[in-house]
């Protein structure tokens, strides 16, 4: 019923591996969210007459009617009321839209999930959201830095999404800019929260160059800051800073109290009620000083080195975010409004293996660490983009709207 094409596209060397394990999978993409069907799908299930699917589709996929209802959200499937499930999902663990009609019949949302596909600047790419677990455990796993190579690649083809260039950055300066972010991200002769903070010198600097017109002085940051990087200014930079780690608690357990409110996912609310509970967060509400003690004792207890040694999945989990959408274009008007989107969720991520630590201990292993993850992007990188401007919105309300003033919170201790 749908086109396939096949193309050649750049991936992260963790993609050719990726194959969903369906009925094996502990947290079933089909759970806890609503899915969304595209017009096409949804006109081609209303008229099948399939003895399985055609009494599913009559009671369990109606249309959106509200004014988000486009092509893509043109109806929505149920979920189940005991499992939370969709309503086409069968108790073998199976997709009944998938079994009985076939892959093509499958909406927009089902046939590309985890895949996000782009053309982003003239390239085509493809790759995966760590909400899925199984992608999660490809992808951050990687202790080398993660690769990009090219793939022969079958895809919708109405599903790419296309970006170009709206300002005066060409395609090629617009793919050196996205590159020389991710490479950033990777260059591991830093600490990681050292690349957040020069990633976000970068897109601050820029952000007024762009604002006076001067994209073209763009490359000349890049080459300046690929220089720097090898001398000690930015190590006594960063050595002059006094971390301020009653703000990086403060600041984390807020965005993650925010989003458990709205979050209906019940495995992240297992994660983060253990998280919440161990660093003293009672009833949504939290002591700084208490939280702040606990949060300072399990970096004795260990969380310190656990961090250390696991700096390669954080690193992997910026790097794919950065790589699936577009860094620094995705965000609209400013850089730096992305980077402290970034910033936020490295944070709140940090936060929550620190915590989980507290309740752990020396049980705490690398399994945890990236199943607390691929949670946390489960609730947070599906949340609309009107959710995250509000956390950002949320940063610069509390004084956090310049590097100056994140810096103390980004240093570790
Ligand atoms: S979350 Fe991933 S592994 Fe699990 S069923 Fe969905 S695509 Fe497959």
């Amino acid at each position: 019923m749908h086109h396939y094409v096949e193309k050649m596209m750049l991936v992260p060397e963790y993609l050719p591996q990726f194959q969903c394990i369906g009925p094996d999978c502990e947290d079933h993409c089909c759970k806890g969210w609503y899915v969304s069907v595209d017009k096409k799908s949804y006109l081609a299930l209303k008229e099948s007459s399939n003895p399985v699917v055609a009494p599913l589709v009559a009671h369990g996929i109606s249309r959106n009617r509200g004014p988000q209802a486009g092509e893509r959200q043109y109806a929505k499937a149920k979920q189940d009321e005991e499992t939370g499930c969709c309503i086409m999902f069968s108790t073998d663990k199976l997709c009944h839209i998938q079994k009985e009609l076939g892959e093509g019949y499958l909406p927009h949302t089902c046939s590309i999930y985890p895949r996000y596909t782009r053309q982003l600047f003239g390239i085509y790419q493809q790759s995966l959201t760590f909400s899925c677990p199984e992608a999660a455990r490809k992808g951050l796993m990687l202790t080398e830095p993660m690769q990009f190579v090219e793939a022969k690649i079958r895809v919708r083809e109405e599903l790419i999404e296309k970006t170009v260039t709206k300002h005066a950055e060409d395609a090629a300066l617009a793919n050196d800019i996205r590159f020389f972010c991710i490479n950033l991200l990777q260059h591991r002769t830093i600490p990681l929260w050292q690349r957040i903070a020069v990633l976000g010198y970068f897109c601050e600097q820029a952000d007024q160059l762009r604002q006076q017109n001067q994209h073209a002085n763009i490359p000349q940051l890049i080459e300046s800051l690929i220089d720097s990087l090898g001398t000690e200014e930015w190590p006594q930079l960063f050595a002059a800073i006094q971390a301020n780690i009653s703000d990086k608690v403060n600041a984390a357990l807020s965005l993650l109290l925010l989003q458990q409110l709205r979050s209906s996912a019940e495995y992240y609310r297992k994660v983060l009620g253990l998280v919440l509970t161990s660093l003293g967060v009672e009833e949504d509400k939290f002591d700084i000083a208490k939280s702040t003690a606990r949060y300072q004792a399990a970096l004795e207890l260990g969380a310190r080195d656990f961090l250390i040694q696991h700096e390669f999945i954080l690193e992997n989990l910026l790097v794919n975010d950065a790589f699936t959408n577009g860094f620094p274009f995705a965000s609209g008007k400013s850089w730096f409004d992305g980077w402290l989107w970034l910033f936020a969720f490295y944070e709140m991520v940090v936060c929550s293996w620190v915590g989980l630590f507290a309740s752990f201990g020396q049980k705490m292993d690398t399994d945890t660490a990236v199943t607390a993850t691929q949670s946390l992007v489960k609730s947070f990188q599906h949340a609309p983009d009107a959710y995250k401007k509000m956390i950002v919105d949320v940063f610069k309300q509390k004084g956090f709207s310049t590097l100056a003033n994140n810096l103390p919170l980004l240093k570790p201790e």
